[in-house]
């Protein structure tokens, strides 16, 4: 019978690289903790609607991405969450959380499936980091969720991102931009390729999403949506570009980013890495304030937050030499068991340092001497605690520093001590 091989585009984190993992999950929830954003987790399936509705029929993701399924013949279609935003504002909205605070501070990171064509940073399962701000999306707002994410990017010291970021205006703004793209496409309307032909129809915005090199000129020449902006959506964005200045936070404005969905307001922004080659985009996000109501909500909330890929992520800090320093530690203390018979006494000690709360390892296959004392090294244990026949007469016990080869014999209590001690001092070391 063939092997069986893991799902093209999934993959699996082994305890090698699961170091990283935590290090950058880890700093994600300090800087979370520092700008008081609390974590969601929400189910990895939803009704299919929720999708459709949240993130936009006309969209390559509801169009051909979701992993969709029918639980049973009669039931309502379900999908595997292709992104966080709907999951979340959906929550919020059954728990009726901003009837506690009139702001909520969400983040989270959580994995999503997308049935996209796997490849170099494009998996099917990924996982995403973002925030969701909801109850109020002033420029204050949208420069806070800004701020934080390049203070993620900054604590994990990566460097040369690219952040760009432009404004939709309102929905009277880009209604009167998607008849000046109307005007400006229809004229090559033959030498649009099949997607752009429909957009124009549906959703002319949605051609400058193209990544068609052939469109790329005609998209260049567009009108720019900003110049369709009254002057109150002007001076919002304006501010938003003033805190970031303030921030010292390097942007560029690029009138041709744009979210093609109609619930998509003001502000939106992307970060690219220059280390991921054709999937450059780390992270991106914007204000939705129409998102609730299309969601069933009786009034608009407003919202905002950016998801961020972690495996992109993770392969610019790769790139950078960002993980070098990141070394899981060894145990503190290896038991080895001179002979066969001594093992349950031996089990007895590693259960008494483990309950005092020191990082101890034992061999569990019977291995020899020799095996346990290379296995110590290899795992780079600080000690080895060997257990013979008169160390259990005498109940002290030698303990070898490796690094030093020093040995002390010690009764347990002692014992606990001395490693005690090695801990406090290891973990004051700069
Ligand atoms: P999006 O939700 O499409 O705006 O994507 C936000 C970020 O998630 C992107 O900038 C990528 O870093 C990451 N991302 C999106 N799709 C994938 C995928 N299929 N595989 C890996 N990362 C992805």
């Amino acid at each position: 019978m063939a092997q069986l091989q893991a799902v093209k585009g999934t993959r699996d984190i082994f305890p090698d690289e699961i170091a990283r993992w935590h290090y950058v999950e880890g700093v994600i929830r300090s800087v979370a903790e520092l700008y008081g954003f609390n974590e969601v987790r929400t189910p990895v399936f939803e009704y299919t609607e929720l999708f459709q509705r949240g993130i936009g029929a006309t969209t390559d993701i509801v169009g051909k991405e979701m992993f969709t399924f029918q639980p049973d013949p009669n039931g309502r279609s379900l999908t595997l969450r292709p992104e966080m935003t709907a999951g979340v504002m959906r929550a919020c909205l059954q728990k009726n959380l901003l009837s506690q605070s009139p702001v909520s501070k969400l983040y989270y990171i959580s994995d999503l499936f997308r049935k996209e064509r796997p490849q170099a940073g494009r998996q099917r399962q990924f996982t995403q980091f973002g925030v969701e701000l909801l109850g109020v999306s002033s420029p204050a707002a949208v420069a806070e969720v800004l701020t934080f994410m390049m203070q993620v990017f900054s604590s994990l010291g990566l460097h040369d991102l690219r952040l760009r970021i432009n404004s939709l205006g309102d929905l009277d703004d880009r209604a009167r931009y998607r008849e000046a793209l109307w005007d400006y496409f229809m004229p090559y309307q033959n030498d649009l390729d099949e997607p752009s032909k429909e957009r124009l129809e549906k959703n002319p915005l949605r051609i400058l999403d193209s990544k068609n090199p052939a469109l790329k000129e005609m998209i260049a020449g567009a009108p720019r949506l900003y110049a369709s902006l009254k002057q109150a959506s002007v001076a919002d964005f304006e501010k938003v570009l003033s805190y970031l200045d303030d921030r010292q936070i390097a942007y560029e404005v690029d009138y041709l980013l744009v979210r093609g969905l109609d619930y998509y307001c003001h502000a939106a922004f992307e970060v690219t890495s220059s280390e991921l080659g054709a999937q450059d985009a780390i992270g991106g996000g914007g204000r939705y304030d129409g998102l609730a109501t299309e969601l069933g909500a009786s009034k608009e909330l407003p919202a905002v937050g950016f998801a961020v890929g972690m495996e992109r992520l993770m392969i610019a800090m790769e790139k950078q030499g960002l993980f070098t320093t990141l070394n899981p530690h060894g145990p503190l203390v290896y038991v080895v068991v001179q002979q066969k018979g001594l093992t349950d006494h031996a089990m007895q000690v590693v259960f008494r340092l483990r309950k005092a709360g020191l990082k101890t390892e034992i061999d569990l296959a019977g291995r020899s001497m020799k095996a346990q004392m290379r296995e110590a090294n290899r795992m780079g244990s600080a000690y080895v605690l060997i257990i013979g026949q008169s160390e259990i007469e005498s109940g002290h016990y030698s303990l070898k520093n490796l690094e030093t080869s020093e040995q002390t014999s010690l009764d347990l209590d002692a014992l606990t001590g001395v490693l005690h001690e090695a801990v406090t001092q290891e973990s004051a070391r700069p």
